[in-house]
């Protein structure tokens, strides 16, 4: 059994602020998804990384 450790950083300060396994919801299409970044105090948008 292998599991996929995915990163969501902030495209706006870079900012790692999600981990977690790979999931279906973030599979679709992009790997872009919106979510509130601690540090901008905002939602932005965050993309999956390594
Ligand atoms: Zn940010």
């Amino acid at each position: 059994m292998s599991r996929d450790i995915i990163t969501l950083a902030c495209t706006e300060c870079k900012e790692r602020n999600y981990t977690g396994t790979r999931n279906k919801k973030l599979e679709t299409s992009r790997r872009e998804i919106k979510k509130y970044c601690p540090r901008d105090k905002r939602h932005t948008l965050h993309r999956e990384t390594k």
